[in-house]
């Protein structure tokens, strides 16, 4: 089964909180020799039937701003390899930052789905907030709050949809 999707985005922007949303049963972290998969999460989830195994990236990146972009850079290269759609979250408290640029300049290169999921929007002003992410030049765009779960059913419903 190739149903993988990634969770892609910069520190803070509330991966994990969407993963453990998603995911009930983690899988057993294969990989103890080269480090790739220790800073990543697998899990399983499955939606409207249909299953697919999930991939939160960016665990434990730590160190300087340098170290970070080097790091997520690699994170998303892993991720667009590894996957058969990106979900690639932002966060609508901060708007677009320029590491959030940097990750959309990669994803506009990949042919594979991507899912640019807006999070953090609590509430219905919010909403409004959200339109700035248009900006990345990645297209629509879903609203969610990871925190809450809303907006995740219409986020899964998009992630079937493309798989
Ligand atoms: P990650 O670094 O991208 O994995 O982000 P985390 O999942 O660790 O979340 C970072 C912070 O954002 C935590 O304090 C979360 O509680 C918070 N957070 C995550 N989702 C939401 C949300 O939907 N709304 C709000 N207000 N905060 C959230
Ligand atoms: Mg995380």
């Amino acid at each position: 089964m190739s149903n993988i999707i990634a969770i892609v985005g910069r520190p803070n922007v509330g991966k994990s909180t969407f993963f453990n949303r998603l995911v009930q049963r983690r899988e057993a972290i294969v990989d103890s020799v080269s480090g790739v998969t220790r800073d990543r999460n697998y899990g399983k989830s499955e939606w409207n039937g249909k299953e697919f195994s999930v991939i939160d990236t960016g665990g434990y990146i730590k160190g300087s701003e340098d170290v970070f972009e080097a790091e997520i850079r690699r994170q998303v290269e892993l991720a667009i390899d590894e996957a058969d759609a990106i979900v690639f979250v932002v966060d609508v408290e901060e708007g677009i930052t320029p590491m959030d640029a940097e990750v959309a300049k990669l994803l506009r290169k990949v042919t594979k789905p991507i899912i640019v999921a807006v999070n953090k929007v609590d509430n219905a002003k919010r909403e409004n907030d959200a339109l700035e992410f248009y900006n990345l030049g990645l297209g629509e765009y879903i609203t969610f709050s990871a925190m809450s779960g809303s907006g995740t059913g219409e986020l899964l419903d998009k992630v079937v949809e493309v798989l």
